[in-house]
């Protein structure tokens, strides 16, 4: 075989693998910009190359992530309550929105976005590393954090230094057999950190390690993940009167160093509500007039907020195959605007191109593919 060719099974295999990996991420119908909805919780992408373009930060909904940023650079932010969809705004420099039909560029409704914007997360402003063990979790409230993500460590005010001897701990086997094993365990951890492709879940909480036997277990201090179902970071915690909110409060603990040389300990605590916290709070909220204003306030507290979801692709080929082609970042953008039905089609004709290949286990060359691409013309 030359380094020009593939077997007909392995482009048929990329392809099935590209449709599946499609079809899962992008499971809803890209028809509809939700600017004209206004403020409620939805999926949201920063696009980086309109960023770069403009110099402001922008938010985009789903289906403008995938119909008018297509060959964009994209980051996924999972859900937010508080902003909506800047495509076609003075946010971004450019093509007014394709979706929404409009003329020219509208005003920004975002008055602030916070630093998820700009790809960085947590009190520490660190990029989101997928690598990483142990969970993040997103803050419910957001009044301050603006719906922040954090790591286990930062909410416990604990450095990476101390996270990593914290887990050494966790992962230390029960029964010493005299050997030190830590070395083999760092390892084998390391390579199952370089397997992890599971896609985080768009909820209050994600696992970004793909220990499964572990999956459950956070550092020494937090709550499990079973525990709880949603997190109040202490920032949020602090700007109104949680105080008759039961749950599970974890301490921050961190030190500063005083011009007198003395260390000034500082407490900072977050909440983790357990599951069922909207009867809870809705209970307390009759007899406690702290607990109300809260509520009134914060109405997700009590009942469930749903995320909006646009409806489910009932057209799955040809979305699936727009989106596919996205993350390939090669869609040319006249295909995914205009010519999906076309695109579907193409795809159709070469799968049954290949599909004498196939069967034969015959090598496809860089050369069959131009013949083939030529004869669609
Ligand atoms: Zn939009
Ligand atoms: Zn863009
Ligand atoms: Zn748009
Ligand atoms: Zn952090
Ligand atoms: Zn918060």
């Amino acid at each position: 075989m030359t380094d020009d060719s593939v077997t007909a099974w392995e482009l048929l295999e990329k392809q099935q693998a590209l449709e599946k990996m499609a079809a899962e991420k992008y499971p809803w119908n890209p028809d509809e910009c939700t600017r004209h909805m206004g403020v409620q919780r939805q999926l949201l992408y920063v696009c980086q190359t309109c960023q770069t373009a403009s110099g402001k930060p922008n938010a985009i909904c789903y289906s403008c992530s995938i119909r008018c940023h297509t060959d964009h650079d994209l980051v996924e932010l999972f859900s937010k309550r508080a902003i909506t969809c800047d495509c076609g705004t003075n946010q971004i420099k450019g093509d007014p929105c394709f979706l929404r039909k409009i003329g020219e560029l509208e005003k920004s409704d975002n008055a602030f976005y916070g630093h998820n914007f700009n790809n960085q997360f947590c009190e520490c402003d660190s990029e989101y590393n997928e690598t990483e063990p142990g969970i993040m979790v997103q803050c419910l409230v957001g009044t301050q954090c603006q719906e922040d993500w954090f790591h286990e460590r930062c909410i416990l005010g604990l450095s990476i230094e101390e996270e990593k001897a914290a887990r050494k701990a966790l992962s230390k086997p029960v029964e010493s057999s005299g050997v030190n094993l830590l070395d083999e365990l760092e390892s084998a951890h390391n390579v199952e950190h370089s397997e992890a492709s599971e896609e985080p879940e768009a909820t209050g909480a994600f696992t970004t390690d793909s220990e499964s036997e572990d999956e459950d277990e956070t550092l020494p201090g937090m709550p499990n993940a079973g525990e709880f179902d949603a997190f109040i970071c202490w920032k949020c915690l602090s700007a109104d009167d949680f105080s008759e909110i039961p749950g599970i409060r974890v301490d921050r603990v961190t030190w500063t160093a005083t011009d007198s040389g003395k260390r000034n300990k500082t407490v900072q605590t977050s909440l983790f509500l357990r599951h069922g916290y909207e009867k809870a709070i809705s209970e307390l909220a009759k007899d406690s007039p702290a607990v109300l204003s809260l509520v009134k306030k914060h109405p997700f507290l009590v009942e469930p907020e749903q995320t909006y979801e646009p409806p489910q692709d009932d057209d799955a080929n040809s979305s699936i195959f727009e989106a596919g082609e996205r993350a390939l970042q090669n869609l040319p953008r006249e295909y995914a605007n205009n010519g999906i039905k076309a695109y579907s089609m193409m795809r159709d004709k070469l799968t049954k191109f290949l599909a004498p290949f196939a069967s034969e286990g015959k090598v496809v060359t860089q050369q069959d593919v131009a013949t083939f691409f030529s004869s669609l013309n």
